[in-house]
């Protein structure tokens, strides 16, 4: 019989809710405040309302203050630019998350780029992203940190490995490749105008699955005993970037959909913001 393994990250996030708590409590005693991440809210999309809360109400959970800064879909670049320098100067503000997308008109790459680097916690500055591919300290982006994060609770091996990105946002492909890069895989990017999708997935160790696409990668299409990461979720479909049937018979081991990336990336903003006030030592 096969064996193989689930890279639970619902259960990963819970355990390790247990320990953020603890250094919570140690920078309050220490610092005489709590960490404190400051959220900003563009325009009323509500698949982005519904994030920010989840990540609120998981902050406040285990002792983060959080603040939301709602702005209206009208809001201009130069008005954001503003709201980010006062975030940036507030000393008890440790992280800073905007909201991705905002609307249309907003330069984006912009206002990410005058989020502080030390508050950059959701990795999401270009400097950042220079940083973390020149293997120097930098926040990683939250979804593939967590995915790292994962991979090490459960001893998976990244170094000699054959690791496959399929897909190259700025959020996640590009950096998943850097920070498996930096743990010695050798790495492939597919994106959209990839030749032969089908002969990397049957040489790939570990295959990370960020398209966006549902059920998009046939499971059977992967090496026999490699690692499958499906970031994916499609909400209305219940499903990821993978068709996972028939998994168990395939993989080693595999992320579920939902409850493996997911929560990770909530998780590992909160490891993020606490790492920020532990570096600045701002009480
Ligand atoms: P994105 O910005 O839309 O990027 C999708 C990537 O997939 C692009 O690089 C695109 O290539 C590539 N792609 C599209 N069609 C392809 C094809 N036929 N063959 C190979 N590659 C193809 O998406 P994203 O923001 O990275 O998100 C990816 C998935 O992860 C989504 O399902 C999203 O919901 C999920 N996600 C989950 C979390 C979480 O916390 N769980 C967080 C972030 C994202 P090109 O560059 O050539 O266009």
């Amino acid at each position: 019989m096969n064996s193989c393994v689930v890279l639970d990250g619902k259960a990963f996030a819970e355990k390790n809710k247990a320990e953020l708590s603890k250094k919570v409590s140690k920078l309050k005693n220490d610092l005489g405040r709590s960490p404190s991440l400051a959220a900003i809210l563009v325009g009323d999309d509500p698949a982005s309302a519904t994030y920010v809360a989840m990540k609120e109400k998981a902050c406040k959970e285990i002792g983060i203050k959080t603040s939301t800064h709602e702005k209206n879909e009208s809001c201009t670049t130069e008005e954001l630019l503003s709201l980010i320098d006062e975030l940036n100067a507030d000393k008890t503000i440790d992280g800073i998350l905007l909201q991705h997308p905002v609307p249309k008109h907003i330069d984006e790459i912009k206002c990410f780029n005058r989020i502080n680097l030390s508050k950059d916690v959701d990795g999401v500055t270009t400097e950042g992203f220079g940083n973390l591919s020149m293997g120097l300290s930098a926040f990683g982006s939250c979804t593939p940190l967590g995915i790292m994060r994962l991979l090490k609770e459960y001893n998976v091996v990244c170094e000699g490995k054959l690791a496959l990105v399929v897909g190259r946002s700025q959020i996640l492909g590009k950096p998943m490749v850097s920070m498996l890069l930096n743990a010695n895989a050798t790495t492939i990017t597919a994106h959209s105008k990839s030749k032969d999708l089908d002969g990397l997935l049957a040489i790939a160790d570990i295959v990370v699955a960020a398209v966006g696409i549902p059920n998009f990668i046939d499971c059977k299409k992967l090496k026999k005993g490699s690692v499958l990461i499906d970031a994916g979720y499609h909400p209305d479909e219940k499903c990821g970037d993978v068709d996972m049937n028939g998994i168990t018979e395939i993989v080693s081991a595999y992320t579920p959909v939902p409850g493996g990336v997911g929560p990770m990336t909530i998780n590992t903003l909160m490891y993020n913001t606490i790492l920020s006030m532990e570096k600045s030592n701002n009480g």
